[in-house]
């Protein structure tokens, strides 16, 4: 079950450093987690200002 941000991202990127495997990156609209690689750690969803990533 991996993460996934969702529409309510206001694109901030505090999410992304946050990432211990890297898989956190801006889209064009809002950051986007390539669900391939992460490893579920909810680090993302823990700085997240407006709790946009989810577990799926
Ligand atoms: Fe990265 Fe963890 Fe968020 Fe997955 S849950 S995108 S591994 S910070
Ligand atoms: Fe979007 Fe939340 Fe990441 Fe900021 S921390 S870029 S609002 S998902």
């Amino acid at each position: 079950m991996a993460y996934k941000i969702s529409e309510d991202c206001i694109s901030c990127g505090a999410c992304e450093p946050e990432c211990p495997v890297s898989v956190i990156s801006a889209g064009d609209t809002q950051y986007v987690i390539d669900a391939d690689g992460c490893i579920e750690c909810g680090a993302c969803a823990n700085v997240c200002p407006v709790d946009a990533p989810k577990p799926e």
